[in-house]
């Protein structure tokens, strides 16, 4: 399941939240939990073996308690109380049971029951659940002063159920299926509730299809980053801190790595870094409108009685850089970057791993400019998000998020906005879609995701354009030609989105086997006795000179194939073995990541390897 949360640190994303609320059924709410999570064609398939599932459960379990059974992306699950803890060989059994109804071919018949009559049906069958999602409705549409709802049910074969569709035909549609795993959940997701058991299982059109995605979720779980994390010492997590990295050397080589590349193009396009306070006065967050709208989502501090907040972005702060002095138009554009330390309060219960965290820094800009500018700073900001993306072989593609219902300022300035951003995405070449209405209250956004090495797509970062909330809430202006007062705009803008993320999710699509220029090590030497250990000293320090930064020598009294193993495990680009030989003629035999061992291996002197290797790094190359 995609993490769509965008590492930019906006305002944006606050309100967007917020207002989500109004739009989705509320969470745990009876007209979520009849939702069946039919969105897309296959969506039926899925569902519909949810109740399959569903159907053997209660074969095997007759007491069993239903909860829901949604489509979900790649399958489905379905929530159960059961009198005990389920067994691998229980879902066996399950499965087994599943495959028998498939080949019975039962009809999926629609029914629609008169409330009273199907409230009855569920009561007699045990399913407090089902009744207690029927009352739901009945009081909603009582204080709504309607009349109780028509139920309706789907049934196939000996299993009836609460349920608005749709469904596939028959069972005889339901396409090659498997179950995965179990996991608790709560009944609507509060702790409070019983605790179930979810079964979730996936199922295809076809038998390639589904061998496919058993293949993909194998790879997924072996290039997990919080398993690589440990694995290649990069960071760790500490119920001390949850949702906070602990950085170790390794990783946090990779992450500085990663902020300076951004940094050197910052420079290149003129941009100066600033930092503003983490801790700061509740009155900042009433101007910016977040006390009213994201105060739930912020960490609030007690400073002598005064209440303060750790920053969740650092849009408010930027402006009074901006304000700090008259402003020209000469003075524009000014680009601001910050790689502010961020809190965002998360439930402790979605943290997971980098890619959902309290603790975050983001390689975010504010620049502000004048609005015959904007179309040129977007042209630049594409050719940043090109750039940057290159560097990991990345085609980013972007969604454009366009004018909300509720948005703030003039409908003219939005479409002038708009035009303005459409034909600068046009002339990008870079792929995008338009997701109408998406955009923030307050500016139209371009949100950048990439797919990964398993097809999967994850959400980095944003550019919004934004001409009302930091120019009009702080009060911003300049001095045009004529020595008149104007409204800047502010573009918000980050690249990668939050490094914690970005990192999170390159460690999974490279494997952990991160490109010659950024792995935090870049070669290791290996000398194969003792007394080849001042050669290879002497060799890490050419490499060095040649530009490589993380060179290490493997000292230690392992054997040659042991130190190879080791370094092939710690995935490193480049292994270079030192013996008599090699020392005589002042070279090293290079073995590259992932080469096979019958591969020749390459001998080169140590002067063409430190100038190989630092033309690597410096063009950043890939392989
Ligand atoms: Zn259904
Ligand atoms: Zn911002």
């Amino acid at each position: 399941m995609a993490d769509n949360r965008t590492g930019a640190a906006d305002a944006a994303v606050m309100i967007d939240e917020d207002e989500s609320t109004f739009e989705a059924p509320q969470r745990g709410s009876a007209d979520e939990l009849l939702d069946v999570g039919a969105h897309a064609p296959i969506d039926a398939m899925r569902h519909s073996t949810a109740h399959v599932m569903a159907e053997a459960v209660l074969e095997l379990f007759p007491d069993a308690k239903l909860g829901i059974g949604p489509a979900i992306d790649n399958g489905f699950y379905y929530d159960f109380a059961l009198p005990r803890p389920l067994t691998p060989a229980d879902l066996d059994a399950v499965e087994e049971r599943m495959r028998a109804s498939v080949r019975s071919d039962h009809a999926f018949v629609r029914k629609e029951v008169p409330f009273a009559e199907g409230r009855a049906l569920e009561e007699r069958h045990g399913q407090s659940f089902k009744v207690e999602i029927l009352d739901d409705l009945a009081k909603k549409a009582a204080d709504a002063g309607g009349d109780v709802p028509t139920t309706t049910f789907y049934e196939h074969g000996p299993f009836i159920d609460l349920c608005k569709g749709p469904h596939v035909e028959s069972t005889g549609h339901i396409g090659p299926f498997k179950l995965l795993a179990v996991a608790g959940a709560y009944w609507r997701g509060d702790e409070k509730r019983p605790m179930l058991q979810r079964i979730y299982g996936t199922v295809w059109e076809t038998q390639e299809e589904l061998d496919q995605y058993l293949w993909r979720r194998e790879e997924a779980k072996k290039r997990d980053h919080r398993k690589l994390g440990v694995q290649l010492d990069l960071f760790s997590f500490h119920d001390v801190a949850p949702g906070s990295a602990f950085w170790h050397p390794k990783g946090w080589r990779l992450y500085q790595t990663l902020r300076d590349a951004m940094r050197g193009l910052q420079d290149r396009r003129g941009y100066e870094e600033v930092y503003t306070p983490p801790l700061v006065h509740q009155k900042l967050w009433e101007q910016s409108g977040h006390w009213a709208h994201y105060r739930d989502n912020m960490y609030l501090v007690d400073v002598e009685g005064q209440t303060f907040s750790l920053k969740p972005m650092n849009c408010p702060e930027s402006s009074f850089i901006y304000r700090s002095r008259l402003r020209s138009y000469r003075d524009l554009p000014l680009r601001l970057a910050e790689y502010g330390v961020l809190h965002r309060n998360e439930l402790s219960g979605v943290l997971s791993g980098l890619t959902r965290v309290r603790h975050f820094v983001t390689d975010d800009a504010h620049i502000f400019l004048r609005p015959e500018q904007i179309a040129s700073e977007i042209e630049a900001l594409m050719g940043e998000i090109r750039e940057a993306y290159s560097w990991f072989g990345l085609t980013p593609t972007l969604t454009f998020g366009t004018r909300p219902d509720k948005a703030l300022g003039d409908i003219d300035t939005w479409n002038e906005t708009e035009a303005i951003m459409r034909t600068e995405l046009e002339r990008s070449g870079l792929e995008y879609r338009v997701k109408a209405k998406d955009g923030a209250f307050y500016a139209p956004k371009i949100d950048i995701q990439i797919t990964d090495a398993l097809g999967r797509e994850w959400q980095t970062a944003t550019i919004q354009v934004d001409r009302v909330m930091l120019p009009e809430q702080f009060d911003l202006w300049y001095i045009d030609e004529e020595g008149r007062q104007q409204r800047p705009v502010a573009i918000h803008r980050a690249i990668y989105g939050s490094l914690e993320r970005f990192i999170g999710v390159l460690t999974e699509h490279f494997a952990g086997a991160f490109p010659l220029w950024c792995a935090p090590v870049q070669a290791v030497i290996i000398p194969i006795a003792d007394r080849h250990v001042d050669a290879a000293r002497e060799l890490a320090g050419e490499l060095r000179t040649g530009g490589l930064r993380f060179v290490e020598v493997d000292e230690s009294d392992n054997r040659m194939q042991n130190k190879i193993r080791l370094a092939q495990g710690q995935k490193v680009p480049y292994m270079l073995i030192l013996g008599d030989r090699e020392i005589e003629a002042r070279s090293a035999a290079v073995r590259r990541r992932g080469a096979a061992k019958d591969e020749p291996q390459e001998i080169l002197p140590w002067a063409e390897l430190a100038e190989r290797l630092g033309a690597e790094v410096r063009e950043r190359r890939l392989a």
